[in-house]
């Protein structure tokens, strides 16, 4: 198979259509048996329940070329998983977890031109995402759906080398108390959008969000998890009394990392901002960047210094060794590197 020809380091992290994206429609209470399409546009009514009462959920991984040489993705069946919670909640009908897993190594395989060459940095962006095609005026959950994938490839999340970053605590929440703030949906994408540009704006590179109901413990970013390190190297990870931190793949996934591999000792529990100051090390975990080290959060006047100028040792080693996984560098002693099979 013949790459595309393209300078995988100095892409961005933009949209860029690849050769094929995949689709499945619901309809009268069940799912078409799905396709492959060349075809990038969504042609919609005007009144899809998508348009006027938001129903939409996603999901997001990558496909990257490993060590060996093998395209693989990084645990899709907890994609598939949460995907189908989100759709639980937003009263869409959840797409098939077997078939999520399928259609993602279907889109993968008829765009493995487009997977970056291992070493590049950069991989191939796959957005799962289900929206309500059919028509509501009264509020009411649609009775037609989309389920969809697009390809994207992007580039290295860190071109200039891994930099810490700093976090403002917004004014502003992302998400009510016992709301959607546990699902992936485009809503809650909406709500942190302004208090997002406005931090910015102002030089950080996210948001820290306090819980919606007492503002006193530290929740979330607008898109990855957050964790601390103690002075005795224990590994705190927020955990939300109401329900409203986005159960993060990564995240999850460095739990395991730090205590069956590392032998670290990890608290799992509501932090208290008040607390944070005591702590050693700051880092945001997700999908696109693993993990981004942060260097300072700023409330108000009150700045908490964790140190711009390196990675902490905890959260280097975590990087490292979840990333090692991830290329096939490191044994996977927990199965979580998917091969997908392109002959
Ligand atoms: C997707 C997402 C994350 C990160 O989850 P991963 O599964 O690790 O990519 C964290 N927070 C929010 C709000 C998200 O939408």
């Amino acid at each position: 198979m013949q790459k595309k020809d393209i300078d995988w380091g100095s892409l961005g992290f933009s949209y860029r259509h690849t050769d094929y994206s995949y689709f499945s429609n619901y309809k009268d209470g069940a799912w078409d048996e799905g396709t492959l399409t060349p075809d990038h546009t969504i042609t919609l009514s005007e009144c899809a329940g998508l348009l006027h009462y938001c129903q939409e959920v996603f999901e997001g991984l990558k496909a990257y070329t490993s060590k060996n040489g093998d395209i693989v993705c990084f645990r899709p069946d907890q994609n598939a998983e949460r995907m189908y919670n989100s759709a639980q909640r937003l009263c869409m009908p959840p797409f098939p977890k077997e078939r999520f897993i399928e259609a993602v190594e279907d889109v993968i395989r008829a765009n493995a031109a487009w997977v970056p060459p291992y070493g590049s940095g950069a991989t191939l962006y796959i957005r799962p995402y289900m929206f309500a095609t059919g028509d509501v005026i009264g509020v009411k959950p649609a009775l037609e759906y989309q389920f969809r994938i697009l390809t994207t490839p992007v580039g290295p999340y860190y071109s200039g080398g891994v930099k810490p970053v700093k976090l403002k605590v917004s004014d502003y929440d992302r998400a009510a108390p016992h709301g959607t703030g546990n699902i992936k949906a485009g809503l809650n994408y909406a709500m942190s959008l302004y208090p997002s540009v406005q931090a910015h704006a102002e030089g950080y590179a996210d948001n820290m969000y306090l819980d919606p109901q007492s503002r006193t413990y530290v929740e979330e970013t607008g898109g990855a998890n957050l964790l601390f390190v103690k002075e005795d190297g224990t590994l705190v990870v927020p955990q939300s009394a109401t329900d409203s931190i986005l159960p993060s793949v990564t995240r999850r996934s460095l739990v395991d990392v730090a205590t069956k591999m590392l032998g670290m000792t990890v608290e799992q529990r509501p932090v208290k901002f008040s607390e944070i100051g005591d702590f050693v090390e700051c880092g945001m975990c997700g999908t696109a960047a693993v993990i981004s080290p942060v260097g300072e959060v700023d409330k108000d006047d009150e700045k908490i210094v964790y140190g711009m100028e390196e990675t902490g040792p905890v959260m280097r080693k975590l990087r490292e060794t979840l990333t090692g996984i991830q290329d096939g560098e490191i044994p996977d002693q927990f199965g979580w590197v998917h091969k997908v099979d392109c002959e």
